[in-house]
């Protein structure tokens, strides 16, 4: 725990098996927490990216994933708090049989406020952040003026070809952010 001190994180999140959008809904549901502490804050749009695996033909092979991020406020430290993410992608049933296989649930902690650290375990910012339009696109939309841990811009990285390149299409579909019952 954070001793009472309460920080930002976000949470890219995937799926590309079986309802993908129910998927992500109970993720969110599952991330927030009735002794509040992981409380969703707010969530992007969902996007839709074709699969990619380890080989090109895994794209027509694999069903398009959907795609969004979070922003939580966490009293949980970044690793207990990615471990809480595992648990949420077991409960959804996640097998990890191939490396970038489909999957009915990811969870990755894309970034932890004042925290960048280099363990095999936990890579703060997450590695993939500025390479994958469907963490980046999502999270601009989210957090449009965000400044990443090293000082730069995140909106400028939307426009690198390596991002450009790639397909992430916004749809149409709506996540809730869960309530507490008093709130409802
Ligand atoms: P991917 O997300 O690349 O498809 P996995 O979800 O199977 O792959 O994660 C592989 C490993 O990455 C996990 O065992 C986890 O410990 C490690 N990992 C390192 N940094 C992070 C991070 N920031 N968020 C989530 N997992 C991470
Ligand atoms: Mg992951």
């Amino acid at each position: 725990m954070n001793c009472g001190e309460r920080k930002t994180a976000y949470i890219g999140m995937g799926s590309s098996l079986g309802n993908r959008l129910q998927f992500l809904q109970n993720a969110l549901c599952s991330m927030h927490r009735s002794d509040q502490s992981i409380q969703v804050t707010g969530v992007s749009p969902v996007y839709e990216t074709p699969h990619m695996g380890l080989t090109p033909e895994d794209s027509e092979r694999y069903p398009p994933h959907f795609n969004a991020v979070a922003r939580i406020s966490s009293l949980l430290a970044p690793r207990q708090l990615l471990a809480e993410l595992q648990l949420a992608e077991e409960k959804a049933g996640r097998q990890r049989e191939q490396k970038w296989g489909p999957r009915t649930l990811d969870l990755d902690l894309l970034l932890y406020e004042g925290v960048q650290m280099h363990a095999p375990e936990l890579t703060l910012p997450h590695p993939g952040l500025l390479q994958r339009a469907f963490v980046l696109l999502p999270l601009a939309a989210l957090e449009p003026k965000l400044i990443l841990p090293d000082g730069a811009r995140l909106e400028e990285w939307l426009h690198k070809p390596i991002i450009k390149k790639q397909q992430a299409v916004q749809t149409r579909q709506q996540l809730h952010i869960p309530q507490y019952a008093e709130e409802m």
